[in-house]
């Protein structure tokens, strides 16, 4: 049996789509639109392609992007001002300090100093607090993951009483991803690096959400006959026969896998476009609690 392909891109389109009409109502309603920040520290090249494609998907919402790039040297109390400025800017809805950012920045201090509400990636501590407390909302929930939780909904795929498991802990994927499940009633198991046996862990899931950067580790042995498989891992494999020398690939071994899963998301094509449609509405999320029902 071939598992059905969840396709992310679609997906990803529709969640856009919506976004779009409802910041086209915005605009007609209250003559106003949401707007978001995104900060850039350093030349690294993925970056600023990352920053690109975020300021372009905000322009065909309808949402104005507003951007700082500041050069490798800028200090801490520089990158801090203008998360301040944001902070205090009334349109902007969404402020994002694009990742990694130099080693002499103190990440943590920086995210911790984006106003919460306004903090669309969803890291500051206070928005991930609520989001592990039972009957606390957070006002933001990190973009990749719930991209993964749209696939498996906007999908039909069941949650509530199902076994998952993770693969992966980090603050950005992993543990918010586990957390969103775990607040959908699955039952979840986190496995990282230190997991003796993650081959039998994965084998009892129902849903495996693989987030560990490791090139296709997760292979169609490890997995559960029908079992839905979303692969979040963006790595690049040698491949000679492509024209730039690589392709990319996921943490899972996505031929063996669709062998046995029921469904699962390609790489690319699948987490990837959802990532930047969740950031959109986040935004715009943001938006409509700035300016009321
Ligand atoms: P990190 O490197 O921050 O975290 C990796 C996690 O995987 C860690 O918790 C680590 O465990 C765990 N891990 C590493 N090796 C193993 C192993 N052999 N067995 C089990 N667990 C292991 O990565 P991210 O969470 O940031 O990203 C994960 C993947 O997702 C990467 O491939 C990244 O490129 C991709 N990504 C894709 C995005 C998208 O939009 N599609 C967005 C963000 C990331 P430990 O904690 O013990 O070290």
């Amino acid at each position: 049996m071939a598992a059905e392909i969840i396709d992310g891109k679609a997906i990803a389109q529709a969640v856009r789509d919506e976004v779009r009409d409802k910041v086209t109502a915005m605009r007609a309603k209250t003559g106003k639109a949401p707007g978001l920040a995104v900060v850039l520290v350093g030349e690294r090249k993925d970056s600023q392609t990352y920053v690109r494609s975020k300021k372009k998907a905000c322009e065909e919402a309808g949402i104005e992007s507003f951007g700082t790039d500041l050069p490798e040297d800028a200090t801490e109390e520089e990158v801090l001002a203008v998360v301040a400025a944001y902070n205090a800017d009334p349109n902007v809805h969404g402020i994002l300090v694009q990742l990694p950012m130099p080693k002499h920045i103190n990440e943590e201090r920086v995210l911790g100093a984006i106003d919460y509400e306004k903090d669309v990636d969803g890291f500051h501590p206070l928005n991930i607090g609520r989001l592990s407390q039972r009957g606390r909302e957070p006002l933001f929930v990190p973009c990749t993951p719930r991209g993964c939780i749209e696939l498996l909904e906007r999908t039909g795929i069941p949650i509530a009483g199902k076994e998952a498991v993770v693969v992966g802990r980090s603050n950005v994927v992993g543990t918010p991803a586990a957390l969103l499940l775990q607040r959908r009633d699955a039952t979840v198991t986190i496995v990282h690096s230190r997991t003796p046996n993650p081959e039998e862990i994965c084998r009892r899931a129902d849903i495996v959400i693989a987030a560990c950067g490791q090139m296709e580790m997760v292979k169609g042995s490890w997995l559960k006959p029908g079992c839905a498989v979303i692969d979040v891992g963006i790595n690049a494999k040698d491949d000679p026969s492509k024209k730039r020398g690589y392709r990319l690939v996921g943490d899972v071994e996505y031929d063996s896998a669709a062998e046995v899963a029921g469904h699962i998301t390609p790489v690319p094509g699948g987490v990837g476009p959802m990532t930047i449609a969740i950031l959109l509405q986040n935004t715009l999320e943001g938006a409509e609690r700035a300016f009321g029902p």
